[in-house]
């Protein structure tokens, strides 16, 4: 029998769903399909957003690895690491290599903001801190010191609420977490006494969900307050919708509760401060060399219902901008992209071309295929429906010896493929391959073979899930070493490289 052998590009949420997906709805398929999923990944570990975009202390959310793992584990899988896709292989090669590939690379770029001073020294991408907090092997882990007192995030959605609680925590409460030791220092060591959290819009219209945003209510050693009668409802919304919203929708009277709580709440005098503010709009980014302050625009909705500056401004001093407005995915080379969505254009998941036509043998998942909304979860759903597309195009796809494609369909199943990859060098797949969790071969897996060959010749060593697994033990060792908690990020890509016992870093 074929085995389909579809390759996933990314091992986040998104990737991983897929890679369960296909394996599940392969299996319930009548007869069932056998399959190979190859999940690559750019970076020497996988778990994507999980391990490198859930701050380190909300555990819950970043026990969704250990369920990833086991879909990592299963005998159907493959983690094939340290892969760039442009840098490494081409979408040609995997289209040469595999039936199909489904793209989830998510979106790893910050939205711009569009003012003056936006790129001064201080001012960053949240996605930058973020990415610091959690050890991101692209960010220096000195990229922050901290020294600044007032710190302005722009934005109020959960990244937000992210970037202000870590903040504004009590590090002590993080060393229980696996927040690298640098990190930890630096937090330590931070200056910071007051954070602004800033919306242009109002409370009603708050991305922010009502859980994270009660977490912030409850830190200790924090006063949260709210901008003096920023929290009224109708103060600067002539539509009368955020009242109403307040009242039906149960997203907006959570979070409206929560804020109108700490707004009746007088200070403690703790010696940390969170403000969150409402109807202000950033308009530039203040300083000669570095960031002294924001200047903000005070808006409203007007009776049609659209966001106005009233002319009215005030500068609130900060050393620190953080822009936290969103993420955008960044086109894969090659692959078709809608700019304006920053997505690629896609029909339930079948990469569609700029006439709309689909692509055989090219699908999205995640972030990439929907834009960065959602928690988590939602990607499971998402990727059940790309793989629900990938394979009834299976059914109806080309079979051996087509040459033109009926219909969107798979790139060569059922054709037998072996062939080709019968013709390689097994010595040097198979070399590539070593330390996978299962043997590469051209009898059994010619599809990942063939890619595993591609790889050789170009004198390039996938890190494989037993390498991973050095990285996973090297961060209990150190969690062990350290008293902290069951493990500690290592704290640069060096030493991820080191651990892995793979290639230096590159
Ligand atoms: P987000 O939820 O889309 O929030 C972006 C915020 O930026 C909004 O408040 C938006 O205001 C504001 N904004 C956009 N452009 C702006 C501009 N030019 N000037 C001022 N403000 C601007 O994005 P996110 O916080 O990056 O989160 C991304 C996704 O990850 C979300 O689905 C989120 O729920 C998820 N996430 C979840 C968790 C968790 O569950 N714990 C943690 C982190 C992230 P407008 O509404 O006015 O545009």
């Amino acid at each position: 029998m074929k085995t389909l052998e579809v390759a996933v590009v990314g091992s986040g949420p998104a990737g991983l769903y897929t890679a369960e997906a296909l394996i599940k709805q392969a299996a319930a398929l009548d007869p069932p399909v056998v399959i190979r999923v190859d999940v690559i990944d750019r970076l020497l570990t996988p778990y994507g957003l999980v391990r490198y975009g859930v701050a380190p202390d909300h555990k819950s959310i970043k026990s969704i690895a250990d369920y990833l793992r086991t879909v990592l584990e299963h005998d159907a899988v493959r983690f094939i690491g340290g892969i760039h896709l442009g840098d490494d292989v081409t979408r040609a090669d995997l289209l040469a290599s595999y039936d199909a590939v489904v793209y989830a690379t998510g979106a790893m770029r910050d939205r711009r903001l569009g003012i003056p001073g936006e790129d001064m020294p201080g001012s960053y991408a949240a996605t930058d801190f973020v990415n610091w907090y959690c050890g991101h092997p692209d960010i220096d882990p000195a990229a922050f010191s901290l020294d600044a007192e007032s710190v302005a995030v722009i934005g109020v959605g959960n990244v937000a609420v992210d970037v202000a609680r870590i903040l504004v925590k009590d590090p002590a409460q993080l060393r229980e977490t696996d927040i690298s030791e640098p990190v930890l220092a630096a937090l330590e060591a931070s200056k910071v006494r007051e954070v602004h959290v800033i919306g242009r819009r109002g409370p009603a219209q708050a991305k922010f969900t009502t859980k994270e945003l009660r977490e912030l209510g409850e830190l200790d050693g924090v006063d949260v307050v709210v901008g003096d009668g920023e929290h009224d409802l109708d103060a600067f919304d002539a539509t009368g919708e955020s009242s109403r919203l307040a009242q039906t929708d149960r997203h907006v009277r959570g979070n409206y509760t929560v804020i109108s709580g700490w707004a009746a709440r007088p200070p403690a005098g703790a010696a940390r401060r969170l403000t969150v503010r409402f109807w202000l709009r950033p308009t530039e980014i203040q300083g000669a060399e570095k960031v002294t302050g924001l200047t903000l625009e005070r808006t409203k909705l007007d009776a049609d219902g659209v966001l106005t500056g009233t002319g009215a401004h005030e500068t609130l001093p900060a050393q620190l901008v953080l822009r936290s407005v969103g993420y955008q995915s960044v086109p894969l080379p090659g692959l078709p992209f809608d700019e304006r969505s920053s997505t690629v254009p896609n029909a339930d998941g079948r990469v569609l071309d700029t006439a709309g036509r689909p692509l055989p043998g090219e699908y999205v998942a995640g972030w990439l295929k929907r834009g960065p909304t959602g928690v988590i979860g939602t990607n499971k759903s998402d990727a059940a429906q790309t793989v629900r597309s990938l394979l009834a195009d299976l059914a109806g796809g080309p079979g051996p010896g087509d040459v033109q494609l009926p219909r969107a369909g798979l790139l060569r199943f059922p054709a037998a493929a072996a062939g080709g990859a019968a013709a390689g060098t097994a010595a040097a797949a198979e070399s590539a391959a070593a330390g996978t969790a299962a043997a590469v071969t051209a009898a059994t897996d010619p599809a990942a073979f063939r890619f595993h060959q591609l790889l050789a010749d170009r004198g390039i060593r996938p890190v494989s899930y037993a390498d991973w697994l050095r990285i996973e033990v090297a961060e209990r060792e150190l969690g062990a070493a350290l008293g902290r908690g069951a493990r500690v990020k290592l704290p640069s890509r060096g030493e991820l490289h080191r651990h892995s016992g793979g290639p230096g870093p590159r």
